[in-house]
């Protein structure tokens, strides 16, 4: 899908579902794409490219928000498919991508089998590839400035990329998920490294940018900017008030999963009928977002 001139969105199909996870691909003097998917979809992102008119060779950017593999995980398969393509990171995240072993083995603790099925191979980006972005470092991606910004709250390792001239920030999962034609929001809080306080200040420093549209890598481009940070943070705050509630009567984890999935449905039916929720599933399970919030109020007591 062309959304500027020079910006393209590429739909990789994760999990045999449309709209699930975007990468976005820029073009100009400096080819470059903002995510990379997952592993098990770099055939997509390749054909995306050359559908783009765009050789291999001619993609110069490789630039991730956080290393989860749905946003990441395809960066070592794609050094070695775009051989003059560069990745940008933030430094929390560099070593993770240069040895991706404790992460698969966290990913592997929240998706069990089904890690190799939903996210392929991910294999290590070479370390002469990689290039550590810090707070308010530019970089050109097509024929666009963008300054990395430090978004810890999701992730501590979180940039999300921000392009002043045009008013588009590229959020990864700091502005949360929310699906094309809806306005509605869900707050993604796996664990281990969810931190509210420093999310909202995260979403505080995104406000205060006065974005015009937020590109969402869960799914897509959103122009209702305010309505969705103000949710975001509102679904953050009601999901640790009421995991918090359920720990203190003694529920256990899949009591709480049960209970916080109804509250999702119930919300997303209100607003967007039940076939968003199935679709919500796919891309951030309650499971896990619930695991994320347990492990938080347990931390921080
Ligand atoms: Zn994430």
């Amino acid at each position: 899908m062309r959304l500027a001139p020079d910006l393209i969105l590429i739909d990789t199909g994760y999990n045999s579902t449309p709209e699930a996870i975007s990468v976005y691909l820029l073009l100009g003097d400096r080819p470059g794409l903002i995510e990379t998917g997952p592993a098990s979809r770099a055939d997509v992102v390749l054909a995306g490219i050359r559908e783009a008119g765009l050789a291999p060779e001619d993609v110069q950017v490789l630039a991730v928000t956080h290393i989860h593999l749905d946003h990441a995980g395809g960066a070592g398969t794609l050094t070695q498919r775009l051989p003059n393509a560069q990745v940008y990171v933030h430094p929390v995240g560099a070593p993770h991508l240069i040895d991706p072993t404790k992460l698969l083995n966290s990913a592997g603790r929240l998706y069990g089998d089904e890690l190799a099925r939903l996210f392929g191979e991910t294999i290590p980006v070479p370390e002469s590839r990689l290039h550590v972005l810090n707070d308010s470092d530019t970089l050109t991606i097509g024929g666009r400035t963008v300054a990395a910004i430090d978004t810890p709250g999701h992730a501590r390792h979180h940039h999300a990329y921000w392009d002043a001239a045009h008013g588009d920030l590229f959020t990864g999962d700091v502005a949360g998920v929310a699906l094309p034609r809806s306005r509605f929001v869900r707050a993604p809080t796996p664990p281990p490294e969810l931190d509210v306080p420093a999310w909202q200040a995260s979403l505080r420093r995104i406000r205060a940018l006065r974005p015009r549209r937020l590109l969402l890598t869960h799914f897509g481009p959103h122009e209702w900017v305010e309505d969705l940070l103000g949710q975001l943070e509102e679904r953050l705050l009601e999901g640790v008030e009421r995991v918090r509630g359920f720990l203190g009567s003694g529920l256990g984890g899949e009591a709480i999963t049960a209970e916080m999935r109804q509250l999702a449905l119930r919300q997303i039916k209100a607003r967007d009928g039940a076939a968003a929720a199935a679709h919500f599933e796919v891309i951030m399970p309650i499971r896990q977002s619930v695991l994320g919030l347990i492990r938080y109020i347990e931390k921080t007591g």
